[in-house]
Formats: C-alpha cells, structure tokens, sequence
C-alpha cells in the first residue's frame, strides 16, 4: 500500500473507531447468531406493604411474589409474578409452574409468538408466573436490541399518563393520613364494598378535592343498590366506578352501564384477550393488568382491541415491585387512566425503573423494560 492511500485507510479508521467502540456491548451481541440458549432462573420474595391494604374481599400486610431471570449470551432480562393470595397463584404453583418451562429449546429468543404460545400452553391458569416469563423475555429482546419498549412500539414516552393512588378500606383517621400521603398524586383511586362506602367518601372529601376513581371489587350484590350508590358517588366528583358487582354478573353490569351516569369498568371480568369482547356492551371500559393478562404481550393486543371497539383503557397492577411495574408502564402511552403505584406501597423493592414524579408515570430511557437491579 503507498503511503498515501495507507493514510487514507487509516484516517477513516481513526474516524469509524470510536463510533463502533461506542455501539453497546448487547447490541453488537444481537448481531451474530451466538448459539446460546437462554436459561432460566427464579426465586421466591415477599412484598413488604407500607400500610395493611383492605378491599372488598380480603385483608394483608405482605404479597407473595416470584422474581424470574432469563439470561441469553451474557445479558439478564428481568420479570416478576405478584400473586395476591385471594387469586389463587402462590410460591407453590408459581414454582411447579416454572420448573416445568423449558426455555432450552428454543434457539433464537425473538420468536416470541412461539415462545410464549409454547409457555402459555404447559398448563391452564397461572397468569401471573406466565407473565413472569413475558416480562423477563421482554427485558432480555429489549436489552439485546438497546431500547425500551416504549420506543419499539413506537409510543411516545410524554404521553404517560397520571397514575392514582390507592387508598384501601379502613377507618377515618387512617384514611385522613394515606390522603395525607398521597399528596404528590393528582387522582385518588379509592377502595370500597363493605359497609362504610359513604364514610368513605365523606372522610376523603373533608380533607381534599382531588378527583377520585372507585373500585368496589365485586362487593356489591344488588343493582338496585348499586345504581343508587353509584348516582350519590357522582355528586362527589367520582370519575368513574371499577367492578360494583361480581364479575359473572354480565347482565347487571350492562344494565347498571345504561343507566350509570359515570363510565362502568370490568376489572375481574376481564383477565385476558377473548374477555374483551365479552366485556364489550357490559362495561365502558376495562382494566389490563400484566399479571392477568400473562404479560406485555397480550396486554398490548387487549389494548389495541379494547380500543378499536371504542373502550376505555386502564392500565392496573398488584402491589408489585418497580420490576413489573415498569414493564406496565411501557404499555402506559396507549392508555386513558393509569393505576401504577404498585410499587409505591412497598418497603422493599428489589428494583429501580419506572417513577412516579409529581404523579405522571415517568418512564426510563434503559433498554427492556427500563430497570435496573438494586438488591
Ligand atoms: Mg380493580
């Protein structure tokens, strides 16, 4: 080579250099076929709850819940099943459930459809461990890709929206300090169906005006009943109501929607895909929560159909760590009301990603699902 051109080569080099120095590790792991196979780990923690959380049809300090790894040519995805005991997953089914996926034998991670069919079809239920494993594999393509999957689905991250903020069932002087609390947020999502529904209101409405959102959880039994009350919460500057009756109760709930003077929304009803359009017709809108839906993945179709058919969106979770919640919040750009403070009523969490700042969920720009591990 003459000088001449050598110095040509090598100024080009000490230009493009840097540039691919700077491309990131996983990035550049995604571009050859490395013939790993993804592995999976899981262990089983116990949520801390700040305050006992009552609804309508149970009481608890803690929530079981089961951190799952998925690890693929040296990169970690991350994913979470929060299990509420009143819905029937636990460290025991979440166990015998993951011990029987075998991720081994699927040579490329991105064939998701594939994947998560496959895992979907070991057994029948176990939402929330099908989730643990849509969000770990979710965080692993999003890793290997470099970005959030807000930005994979083209989602624009200034249109999250606010979240509220649960207030559970209890008696007044403790509802006085969670609104107290609660003061960054702007709604307030409060808990009813036992017997002190209108106390309260009464009690939250003595000390703030903010709008509130209510959530029955089945507890009323009568639409008669239900009207009524639902016609007095809309004097009191209620936005909507979340599940009066039980959630086979379709008729009442289309009839209550007719008459209803704020929008009725299917929460228990709804757990997965084919539910949407049984709900359609019954309620105005639904709540997609991660660990019914088994994950983004079907959470992101329900979406999309609940609002085709012209239905309102929520975006629910459990009490869950910053883990499941940021894969949550990924979806959150496509909703109209958001309830992501999961991870605000816990003591310990093992991750940090998704905030809530002055109450607007406020996604990361990390790759996955925009966490990072603190524990
Ligand atoms: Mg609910």
């Amino acid at each position: 080579m003459k000088r001449r051109d050598f110095l040509k080569v090598s100024s080009i080099t000490a230009v493009v250099t840097p540039f691919l120095g700077s491309v990131p590790k996983v990035f550049s792991k995604n571009l050859k076929t490395s013939g790993e196979k993804m592995k999976l780990k899981f262990y089983p923690y116990t949520l801390e709850l700040k305050h006992t959380f009552t609804v309508a049809t149970a009481s608890r300090k803690t929530t079981p819940v089961m951190m799952v790894e998925i690890e693929y040519d040296g990169v970690i995805g991350y994913g979470e099943a929060s299990m509420p005991p009143y819905l029937g997953e636990s460290h025991q089914t979440a166990t015998e459930f993951l011990s029987k996926v075998n991720l081994e034998q699927f040579p490329d991670p991105f064939k998701t459809e594939e994947i998560l069919s496959y895992v979907d079809s070991i057994a029948p239920g176990n939402p929330a461990a099908k989730a643990s494993i849509d969000i770990a594999l979710h965080d692993l393509l999003g890793k290997l890709m470099n970005q959030p999957w807000y930005k994979i689905w083209g989602l624009n991250p200034e249109n999250t929206p606010y979240t509220s903020f649960t207030i559970g069932i209890d008696k007044p002087d403790v509802v006085r300090q969670k609104v107290k609390e609660a003061e960054q947020y702007k709604i307030l999502k409060v808990k009813l169906g036992l017997d002190n529904d209108k106390e309260m209101i009464e009690t939250i409405r003595s000390v703030t005006d903010k709008p509130i959102r209510c959530d029955v959880n089945q507890g009323w039994k009568d639409k008669e009943y239900a009207l009524k009350m639902i016609e007095w919460l809309a004097t009191k500057g209620v936005e909507f109501i979340e599940q009066p009756m039980p959630k086979d109760w379709y008729d009442e709930h289309a009839w209550l929607r007719e008459r209803s003077p704020i929008p009725v929304i299917g929460d228990e009803s709804v757990q997965r895909l084919p539910d949407v359009k049984k709900a359609y017709g019954v309620y105005d809108g639904i709540n997609v929560k991660l660990m019914k839906s088994t994950g983004m993945r079907e959470a992101y179709k329900m979406i999309l159909l609940a609002k085709s058919l012209g239905m309102k969106v929520m975006l629910g979770c459990m009490t869950e760590t910053s883990c499941a919640i940021s894969a949550a919040a990924q979806l959150s750009p496509m909703v109209d009301w958001a309830d992501l403070d999961g991870a605000e009523l816990i003591s310990n969490d093992l991750f940090e990603g998704t905030k809530i700042i002055d109450g607007k969920v406020t996604l990361t720009n990390l790759p996955g699902i925009g966490v990072r591990k603190i524990k």
